[in-house]
């Protein structure tokens, strides 16, 4: 296969599974491309006084089934493809977990590794303004994703209350707790990849074995998940950031590296286990279980055949390309696919945004509760649609999503 951009990439994934529904052309035309494109360039005093120009991007792939939902990325490599990509896989996230949201994804062009917080937050401020007309509790809901946290989210609400003269918590999740956001949010994504890579065990059969994980990247995704999945009994290997890969086939110490983070950012220069060089090498040691958990297109052709593990669970958007797709298939790799694995994250702020309208507090036990009771039937949905339809869950869960969709869209009808 040649290739393709995050957004072909995409499509591709939306292809395999609307040919096996035989969905109608006109539908397919509709749910496949985003509703609105929205590019912004705006100006930031930086610390040194310079004027600097900054690039961002809103993209609203659908909202048939509800507001557009979908988090806001900084970093350097953002561009139009991938925002519409990572627009596009939000609105099969919710609908293959059915929660009443669409899809939409944000993402400023800069590198928030060079920046100061004084210039994260006027960046976040001027973004907000930028894309305000688009946005709204009832509208376009953001989130945090790569780079950005419940800090950025909380000048969110400020940037976007200030100027609609009143408090608007509901317009983002993802928040600090203080500021309406919901217990169990920050871990969300990660304890949803716990959840599934247990019933992924169970389905394939070792749950009972002494099982090993090695986690690429080491953020908000990659560390919970770590911890959680360390909590459930399985040994954690190996971990790897964007500086480095640690891997101990004895198991790491988790809370040490947590410590050493703390100081040091990245994990680059801790000596606590082996290093791994280059760190995509991590990608490839032996284990039972991996899960990106960094960014898109990190199991490629060019890897894919040497991946050891028996089962991948996808806390990462897009981080395997269809071309190793097939090759991980034809080693009998078991994939959960990222529209599913990682739906933990936007199911917790479905639970922020309904405590935010119904201004309520639920307990950390409560969300984590309702998370499982979303998560497990969405998972056993779709294993069960892979069987049936003799498929694998990527395709299965599209299926799923992609039906969804195009059912609301055939109720709504088309305008006018
Ligand atoms: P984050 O910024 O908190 O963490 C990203 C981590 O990946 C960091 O440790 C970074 O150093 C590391 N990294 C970046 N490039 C790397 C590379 N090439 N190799 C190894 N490590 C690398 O971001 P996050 O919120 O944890 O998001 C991670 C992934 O999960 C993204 O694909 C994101 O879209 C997806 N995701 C996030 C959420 C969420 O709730 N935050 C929800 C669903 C999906």
């Amino acid at each position: 296969m040649a290739e393709l951009n995050l957004f072909e990439m995409a499509q591709h994934q939306f292809n395999m599974a609307a040919d096996k529904l035989n969905l109608e052309r006109g539908i397919k035309d509709r749910i496949m491309f985003p509703e609105r494109t929205l590019i912004v360039q705006f100006p930031v005093i930086m610390d040194n006084g310079n004027i600097k120009m900054f690039t961002g991007y809103r993209v609203q792939h659908n909202n048939v089934r509800g507001p557009f939902k979908g988090g806001i990325r900084f970093s350097p490599d953002v561009d139009l493809d991938e925002v519409k990509a990572l627009a596009s896989w939000m609105t099969w996230k919710t609908a293959v977990v059915n929660i009443p949201f669409g899809g939409a994804k944000g993402g400023v062009m800069c590198d928030p590794g060079t920046l100061s917080k004084n210039e994260l937050e006027k960046i976040t401020r001027r973004y907000t303004y930028e894309i305000k007309d688009i946005i709204g509790p009832d509208f376009d809901i953001p989130a945090p994703d790569v780079n950005t946290n419940a800090q950025v989210m909380a000048w969110i609400v400020d940037t976007y209350s200030m100027i609609n003269g009143q408090n608007s918590f509901g317009v983002v999740t993802g928040k600090p707790v203080s500021l309406g956001g919901s217990y169990g949010r920050e871990e969300a994504t990660g304890r949803g990849v716990m959840i599934t890579t247990i019933q992924a065990i169970k389905e394939i059969g070792i749950e009972n074995k002494k099982l090993t994980a090695i986690v690429q990247g080491y953020g908000n995704v990659g560390s919970n998940a770590a911890r959680l999945l360390a909590e459930k009994g399985i040994k954690i290997i190996g971990i790897s950031d964007i500086s480095a890969a640690v891997y101990d086939p004895d198991g790491l110490n988790l809370n040490e590296i947590n410590e050493f983070l703390k100081k040091n950012k990245f994990l680059q220069g801790y000596t606590g286990a082996k290093s791994i060089s280059p760190k995509e090498k991590i990608l490839e040691m032996d284990t039972d279980i991996l899960v990106p958990a960094a960014v898109q297109n990190q199991i490629t052709k060019e890897n894919a055949d040497r991946i050891k593990a028996r089962v991948i669970v996808e806390g990462a958007n897009g981080p395997t390309t269809p071309d190793a797709d097939i090759i991980l298939n034809n080693k009998g790799i078991f994939v959960v696919p990222d529209i599913l694995a990682n739906a933990g994250g936007v199911i917790v702020s479905y639970f922020e945004w309904v405590q935010n309208i119904q201004e309520e507090k639920w307990s950390y036990e409560e969300v984590i509760s309702k998370l499982e009771e979303i998560m497990i039937p969405a998972y056993d949905d779709v294993s069960a649609l892979a069987k049936k339809e003799k498929t694998n869950m990527r395709t299965a869960a599209y299926m799923i999503a992609i039906s969804r969709v195009a059912e609301a869209t055939r109720n709504r009808g088309i305008f006018p």
